[in-house]
């Protein structure tokens, strides 16, 4: 799955539907790829939120 980290690395996550919860004002989920923590700043559209992230993000080329 190297295209899709590829895409995460340039921003691209891709939300994990099974993981999203709704919260104040909009959703938050998951990323599939690599974890991390995203939102839903419009419908349909998600940014990583920019939050402390305990290095789980910074995995994507391993
Ligand atoms: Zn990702």
């Amino acid at each position: 799955m190297k295209l899709a980290y590829l895409a995460c690395a340039l921003g691209r996550h891709r939300v994990d539907l099974t993981t999203t919860r709704a919260v104040h004002g909009g959703k938050v989920g998951r990323c599939r790829h690599c974890a991390t923590a995203l939102e839903e700043v419009t419908p349909f559209v998600w940014e990583a939120q920019k939050v402390h992230d305990a290095g789980l993000g910074r995995r994507f080329y391993g």
